[in-house]
């Protein structure tokens, strides 16, 4: 019998879900779990994936019932009724989310019947149920949406034209969740669309309300939401576009955009006229940059990234179809469901190169750095990856750009790599990395 250490953490157990919650104004997680448990998915999460906390319900100030012995013995709903009644008179919020961890569910808690016997309180309150040893965060991302949307009921109310409700995207676990939000709003303004976008600065639970009355979904990400957009489609007839990532990059920004006017029907011409426009600027500033790509003796020409699905996507497109550089190969370190597997090799093979790219999916984080000693890395390939592939980066004498968690203790603000000006971004980033190695 053969045993694999799985090293290198990526993800957050399931409970780390809570922080799509955290995401949402006006959206209060409740916490049942122990009283470490909150720290424990902080630090993979948000704190060292680019020094990230949440607003404006930080964690520290949280409901929680710290999950003790007594409650061991004698179960902890009592203790969560009572946080749950204090939780709803102290705190300014429009709908509340018991979210509970390992231990409730090994000693049998009744979380859902607590949720329920709040149905006649002034807000909604639903609960997710998040053992991590259920699964990831990815896994409890997509319940607490779930129990979050389950307020909108199922009547389909009167569609609104041309607004469209923006999924796919992980806040905190992608670290550029809150500044690619935005700009995917920009964009969808600029052609005429109006974003209903859930998660950032100003959005939340009064978007959450605006579901129903979507005209349809877009989903950006290989298989993340998908099964959301699903549900959003049974219950209220939502139709969906599917992009499978996140464009970054004037390729995949320019085919998003004709792509997503084909389905919406927008107008052609004002979409072709904006894509002209942008594809002009993007291409005034890379010309602008040739003298000093010239100088620099230490291009790489070769990438490996070792990431999320969604971010090797968006990433291995840009890299290919705009800096013309070769995949040496992909590692995909979070746990997505083999049923995707192949649909998603699919998508990598989406690009403007005829060799292989090789993707590798794998939960054990540290794969990547043991293959990557035995590699031939005469082609001196640019690593994009986490935290932990700085370190590999650095003891190899390659250059990085960080693009995902745990992407390190700094605070990145509203960086984010989407669309045109993304593209523009990472070519800077590429070149400065090369140059610093
Ligand atoms: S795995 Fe269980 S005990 Fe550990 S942090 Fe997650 S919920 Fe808490």
């Amino acid at each position: 019998m053969s045993s694999v250490c799985t090293e290198q953490h990526r993800v957050g157990c399931a409970l780390g879900g809570y922080y799509t919650a955290l995401a949402m104004e006006g959206v209060l997680p409740v916490l049942h779990c122990g009283p470490g448990c909150q720290e424990q998915v902080q630090n993979v999460l948000a704190l060292v994936n680019g020094g990230q906390n949440a607003h404006p319900f930080q964690e520290m100030f949280l409901p929680c019932t710290s999950f003790s012995e007594s409650d061991v013995v004698f179960g902890g709903t009592d203790r969560l009724r009572k946080t749950v009644s204090m939780a709803i008179e102290s705190y300014k919020a429009e709908m509340m989310l018991i979210v509970s961890g390992c231990t409730p569910a090994i000693v049998g808690d009744d979380v859902a019947e607590v949720a329920e016997s709040f149905s006649d309180a002034k807000m909604p309150v639903r609960c997710a149920e998040l053992p991590g040893f259920t699964g990831n965060n990815l896994l409890g991302h997509s319940r607490v949406l779930r129990a979050v949307l389950g307020t909108c009921g199922r009547e389909t109310p009167e569609v609104v034209p041309r607004m469209v409700n923006v999924f796919g995207i992980v806040p905190f676990y992608d670290p550029f969740w809150d500044g690619t939000l935005e700009n995917f709003g920009y964009l969808l303004r600029a052609i005429g669309l109006k974003p209903n976008i859930l998660y950032g600065r100003g959005n939340g639970y009064r978007n959450v309300k605006k579901v129903p009355r979507a005209e349809f979904n877009i989903v950006a990400s290989p298989w993340i939401d998908l099964d959301i957009a699903a549900e959003l489609r049974e219950r209220f007839g939502t139709p969906l576009f599917h992009y499978p990532a996140i464009p970054v990059g004037p390729v995949e920004s320019s085919r998003f955009l004709r792509e997503l006017t084909a389905f919406s029907k927008l107008d052609s011409n004002h979409i072709e006229q904006y894509i002209s426009d942008m594809e002009e600027r993007y291409y005034y500033y890379i010309n602008r940059s040739l003298s000093w790509i010239h100088e620099c003796r230490n291009m790489s020409k070769e990438f490996i990234v070792i990431s999320g699905a969604s971010s090797a996507l968006s990433f291995t497109r840009c890299l290919i179809n705009d800096l013309g550089l070769i995949p040496k190969k992909i590692y995909i370190t979070e746990d997505v469901p083999s049923d995707y597997h192949k649909i998603i090799r699919g998508y990598f093979k989406d690009v403007a190169y005829d060799g292989p790219v090789e993707v590798i999916f794998t939960d054990d984080g540290g794969l990547a750095a043991s293959e990557m000693r035995d590699m031939d890395l005469s082609g001196r390939p640019i690593i994009l990856g986490s935290a932990w592939d700085d370190a590999s980066a650095q003891n190899l004498g390659l250059p990085y750009i960080p693009i995902s968690a745990p992407l390190g203790d700094y605070p990145i603000g509203s960086k984010n790599y989407f669309g045109y000006e993304g593209g523009l971004s990472l070519f800077c980033e590429y070149c400065a990395a090369c140059d610093k190695a």
